[in-house]
């Protein structure tokens, strides 16, 4: 299998890098702006000052009023007084022409307003660019050839109130130029700086949360390829209780599951092989005699065929066994059926009675069918559960013993079970077999359940049945003194083997 072309690890990565540098443009971009507003704010506030000054200063009138020799524009001592490093001060006439300018300004002109400045207390400031050659000395230690100016103009008043020109005060915006270029470089520099670290930090710290991903990748393979189970992703016991440790977690559950149930399934066929070796070997060995004694001795002739038909009987049995552990029971379909589960013992009763005669037990079973012990469920599995637990316990209950079945209904809880009992009086099972004997082939005396005619697979198919219907099954037993098996079933009521009837 091949590694992905673009890694999640590279995708996360990106994606959050691409988001972090999206906002730092936006931070950057606020930040660059805020400060313009903050700066030209202060800046406005010394222009405002000087142009209120201007326009209020008495000896600018006089000094209009007298102009010194030569043609305009002229150069006033009170614009002089005004102006300063980055100020600038213009007058026009009122047709427009300048009349007077700041010796700072030299050819320069600023451009006339964007509106007519008629009435006194008018005003208007305007944002222009100028070349900042002759104009500005401190802009020659940098590269910048252009500079922004911001230009307040208003109405010129005589002594009467008459609008008599224009007065103009420019203030270079260099401080601001200057500021947002290096802010551009800073900002750009450190934005570099920033997605470059936040890359190599992304790249590091998604590779460590995703490394258990890449070994589940690597595990899963190396299964794969040798299908050795035993492998798990997560050494430690204590996995990261983050999502893709819990991922982790889950697949070494599964994978501890997947090795139990193979173990399970590898242990059952070798244990099911072994069980059908004996008869086949019996057979073979009993058809070999017959063949090659059984012409001179004829007592053979008789012996072997009995003893070939038993051995092949338990194969039978023996594979119908098989057969019923290795078929899926979670068919809805297969369950859908009324089952009264005392009937089902008497019908089981007629085929079990003469074994109970054989071994000289008591088999006692319910009598009238007039309790509500109803399951919904599959006949013949139901069959087989009781065949099993009546037949074992007949089997395992010497001569002179009691076997007793009985069915009744309770409650648990909200719930209605139907109880299935299997009581004896037989050999019993020892405590530590107790935990053991639903383990499929297992035996408390092997050789024992073996002569009885035992599979060693009775109360595996009863356990298997019971859940397949929803139950339990539960055991008490004391050696010496007998066994108690109860298969606990989810009731129905309503009816009886499928017919409708009314509950009692
Ligand atoms: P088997 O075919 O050997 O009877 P089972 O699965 O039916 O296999 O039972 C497993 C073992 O449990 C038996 O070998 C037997 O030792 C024990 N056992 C089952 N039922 C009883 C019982 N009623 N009394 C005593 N022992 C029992």
């Amino acid at each position: 299998m091949a590694r992905p072309t673009v890694s999640i690890r590279w995708k996360m990565t990106l994606l959050y890098t691409g988001l972090l540098a999206v906002l730092l443009v936006a931070f950057g971009l606020f930040l660059f702006f805020a400060v313009e507003r903050l700066l030209i704010g202060s800046l406005n506030e010394t222009l405002t000052q000087r142009f209120a000054q201007a326009q209020a200063a008495p000896q600018l009138r006089a000094e209009l009023a007298a102009p010194p020799p030569g043609a305009a524009p002229w150069h006033l001592p009170t614009l002089e007084r005004l102006a300063g490093a980055g100020l600038f001060l213009q007058i026009r006439d009122s047709d427009g022409h300048v009349i007077a300018t700041s010796a700072n300004l030299g050819a320069t002109q600023l451009p006339p307003p964007s509106g007519t400045l008629s009435q006194p207390n008018q005003a208007d400031t305007t944002q222009i660019r100028l070349p900042v050659g002759g104009l500005l000395p401190e802009a020659a230690t940098t590269d910048i050839a252009v500079v922004r100016f911001q230009v307040r103009s208003g109405p010129l008043l005589d002594a009467h109130g008459h609008v008599v020109g224009v007065l103009q005060v420019a203030q270079s915006l260099l401080t601001v130029d200057e500021v947002q270029d290096r802010l551009i470089d800073v900002l750009v520099e450190g934005m570099a700086v920033a997605v470059a670290l936040a890359l190599a930090a992304g790249v590091w710290l998604a590779g460590r949360l995703l490394h258990p991903i890449t070994r589940i990748t690597d595990t899963a393979r190396r299964i794969g390829a040798s299908g050795d189970l035993s492998q798990r992703i997560t050494p430690t016991t204590r996995p990261p209780q983050d999502e893709v440790g819990l991922l982790a977690a889950t697949f070494d559950t599964m994978l501890e599951r997947l090795e139990r149930a193979f173990a399970a399934q590898q242990q059952f066929v070798a244990d099911a092989s072994h069980e059908l070796k004996t008869p086949v070997t019996a057979i073979l060995g009993h058809a070999n005699l017959l063949r090659r004694r059984g012409k001179t001795n004829p007592e053979l002739v008789d012996e072997a065929p009995t003893a070939i038909i038993e051995q092949a009987e338990r194969m039978r049995r023996l594979t119908l066994d098989l057969l019923t552990l290795a078929t899926p029971g979670d068919h809805p379909e297969r369950v859908a059926e009324v089952v009264s589960i005392e009937q089902v013992i008497t019908d089981v009763a007629k085929a079990l009675v003469p074994l109970a005669r054989e071994r000289a037990v008591q088999l006692t079973l319910p009598g009238a069918i007039d309790t509500v012990t109803r399951v919904l469920g599959d006949r013949d599995q139901l069959k087989q559960l009781v065949v099993n637990l009546v037949d074992n316990a007949l089997r395992y209950t010497p001569a002179g013993g009691q076997v007793q079945v009985t069915a009744w209904q309770e409650s648990h809880g909200l719930d209605q079970a139907v109880v299935l009992e299997v009581r004896d009086t037989g050999v019993g099972i020892g405590a530590d077999d107790l935990p053991h004997i639903f383990e499929r082939f297992y035996r408390v005396d092997k050789a024992r359940s073996r002569a009885a005619g035992g599979s060693g697979l009775g109360l595996a198919i009863v356990q298997d049945v019971a859940y397949r219907h929803g139950g339990t099954v539960m055991v008490e037993s004391q050696v010496g003194q007998g066994s108690v098996f109860r298969v606990l079933l989810p009731a129905v009521a309503g009816t009886v083997d499928g017919m409708v009837t009314s509950q009692s």
